[in-house]
C-alpha cells in the first residue's frame, strides 16, 4: 500500500478509486462503482486541509501537532511558535506532499508493511 492510499482509506476514510477508462467521462471505479478522475495526489493545500481536518475530527490534533513539530527545526523560535505552524500549512507554498506523508508517518504507516512487498514487488530490484 502506497502512502497515498493509505491516507486515502485509514485517514479519509475514502474509496482509492481503481478502475478502467470510459469514453471521456473518466474512469469506472471497480470498487465503489463510481465514476473518478484521479485519486487524491496529497501535494496540494486542498488534500492537506483535508488531511488535517481529519486528524482533528479524530481528536488527535493536539497530539499531531507536537509530533509534527518535532519534525520541524525552527531557526527563530521554539517548538509551536508562528514559526511551526507556517511550517505546517506550508504558508510559503512548497512541500505539501513532505507535510501529507508526514500525516502518514503520524498514523503509522510503513512502507515495509508484508502485503506491498506480497503484492506489488514495488520494492523489488531498486
Ligand atoms: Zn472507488
Amino acid at each position: 500500500m502506497t502512502w497515498q492510499q493509505f491516507l486515502t482509506e485509514k485517514v479519509l476514510g475514502e474509496c482509492w478509486h481503481d478502475g478502467t477508462s470510459i469514453l471521456m467521462a473518466g474512469y469506472h471505479c471497480k470498487k465503489c462503482d463510481k465514476i473518478f478522475t484521479c485519486n487524491h495526489t496529497f501535494d496540494n493545500r486542498n488534500d492537506l486541509l483535508d488531511l488535517y481536518e481529519a486528524i482533528y475530527r479524530d481528536g488527535k490534533w493536539d497530539e499531531f501537532f507536537w509530533f509534527s513539530a518535532s519534525h520541524c527545526k525552527p531557526k527563530r523560535e521554539g517548538l509551536g511558535c508562528s514559526e511551526t505552524t507556517a511550517w505546517l500549512f506550508c504558508l510559503d507554498g512548497k512541500d505539501y506532499e513532505k507535510r501529507c506523508k508526514m500525516v502518514a508517518d503520524f498514523y503509522g504507516w510503513n512502507e515495509r508493511d508484508p502485503v506491498i512487498d506480497k503484492n506489488s514487488g514495488a520494492y523489488g530490484d531498486n
